[in-house]
């Protein structure tokens, strides 16, 4: 079984005492020492899904696996990922920032949005970002106007809307026609005459696609890189420029609850490398470099949250809901997306009788704050650790401070070893920033 095929990370298990345990670290412990909520990421799955699609995609000779950092971005897991051999896709000065404080190789990354700022493409000029993937007309003439005045020359890919319905949450839909991303296919002409002509310190690359996110299905993989290939050869033979790197964004799906079933790295690999080779052939260009940039596949299946249970409350004839000290401010997916999650009592994992029907709510002031609606749990009370699977994506990355809450710890387990890697945020923390003016009465 691939690893974003699992629920939980590949190292859980239940040890002797009866407690779960993920990277030979009691989570009973890991709660008691750094306090809940908790995000806990796990070396061994996250290193294994980064050698799995490295593995998948090693019969084709020029490819480049790229991390999609909005998934999650801190100093110590880019640091893991980069040591995998990965590059980075980023969005933002502060993921920018972030990476090239982690060490990472910046002619590696890729600096990916629909509107960047003109400090943020100065930054990431400034710090030698090794491609820009230009989404619209305005940036092409934003980005020539600061590589000009810096004196630069600058790589860049397009990015395009390839035309790709997907199958899933239409706010995790991105390249389907009418998208806010990427230049339309009727408009990459005008994009290429303007750079030839008129923007000569940009340096255009190819061309970067991204269907969606949490993908179940692999041909539409193959459409999409039947429509890169296909688009370049065009543009190489009608302005007589060459173009040789094809970037197809990310999307994998992974596990959450038992009935999702997403394919594994190698299933699309082995379409994407069929479909290449034979695209390849049949519009007659010289092999392109491949970039992959999965973000969620990569980290979600390393990371849970542990959560202390507080307070009870059955409705008469009604739910009843089991409280924890996170919620929508640490993982806004089930409020945002009705994402599905799968969760255990890390205290009792095994016990199968006294079993209840409960709905866990968040500590956050609105109705809309649950965790996991009607999931069976054995009699939860209040102190028992409740650990939810699968949070390593987009729950960090999207966490806020609403209702003033603290954002959680996150501590990476490996070996039997754990190490603080986020710093848990104090009330000193959440004023920081605040000022209140002079002679305010
Ligand atoms: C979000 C995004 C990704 C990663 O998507 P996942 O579903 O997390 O794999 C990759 N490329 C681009 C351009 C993106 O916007």
């Amino acid at each position: 079984m691939s690893t974003n095929q699992s629920i939980k990370p590949i190292t859980t298990v239940v040890n002797e005492r009866g407690n779960l345990e993920i990277g030979g670290c009691d989570l009973v412990k890991l709660a008691e020492t750094y306090g809940t909520p908790l995000y806990v990421i796990d070396n061994v799955t996250l290193r294994s899904i980064c050698r799995e699609y490295k593995e998948a995609f090693a019969s084709y000779r020029k490819v480049q696996m790229m991390y999609a950092s909005k998934a999650l971005c801190t100093l110590a897991t880019s640091a893991i990922i980069a040591s995998e051999g990965f590059g980075f896709d980023v969005v933002s000065a502060g993921e920018i920032y972030t990476v090239y404080k982690a060490g990472v190789d910046m002619s590696k990354v890729l600096f990916n949005g629909n509107n960047k700022s003109f400090d943020e493409l100065a930054l990431a000029l400034d710090l030698d970002v090794g491609r820009i993937s230009v989404d619209n007309f305005f940036e092409l003439s934003l980005l020539n106007e600061i590589a000009l005045s810096k004196n630069k020359n600058v790589d860049i890919l397009l990015r395009i809307t390839p035309g790709i319905e997907c199958h899933t949450h239409e706010y995790i839909q991105t390249g389907h026609l009418d998208s806010k991303f990427g230049f339309d296919l009727t408009q990459i002409d005008d994009a290429v005459e303007l750079i030839k002509n008129e923007y000569t310190n940009l340096k255009i690359h190819g061309l970067h696609a991204h269907i969606g996110s949490q993908i179940f299905e692999t041909s539409i993989y193959g459409d999409e890189v039947e429509i890169l290939v296909k688009e370049i050869a065009r543009l190489e033979q009608k302005y007589n420029i060459k173009l040789d790197e094809i970037n197809i964004g990310g999307g994998l799906g992974v596990k959450y609850v038992e009935t999702d079933c997403p394919p594994e790295p190698k299933d699309i690999a082995s379409i994407v490398i069929q479909r290449l080779n034979s695209a390849i052939e049949k519009y007659n260009i010289e092999l392109p470099t491949v970039f992959i940039e999965p973000g969620r596949s990569i980290i979600s299946t390393s990371g849970v949250t542990l959560y202390s249970i507080g307070s009870s409350k059955q409705v008469p004839y009604g739910t009843k809901y089991v409280a924890v000290d996170g919620g929508m401010a640490d993982n806004a997916r089930p409020s945002m997306y009705q994402a599905e999650y799968t969760a255990q009592i890390v205290n009792k994992p095994n016990i199968k009788d006294a079993l209840q029907k409960v709905t866990i709510a968040g500590r956050f002031c609105e109705s809309g704050d649950i965790l996991i609606k009607n999931i069976e749990l054995p009699n939860p009370e209040e102190g028992d650790i409740l650990c939810v699977f699968n949070t390593g994506a987009y729950n960090y990355s999207m966490a806020s401070n609403y209702n003033r809450v603290q954002k959680p710890a996150m501590v990476l387990v490996n070996n039997s070893q754990s190490d603080i890697i986020v710093n848990r945020e104090t009330l000193e923390d959440l004023i920081s920033h605040d000022v209140i003016p002079n002679g305010l009465s």
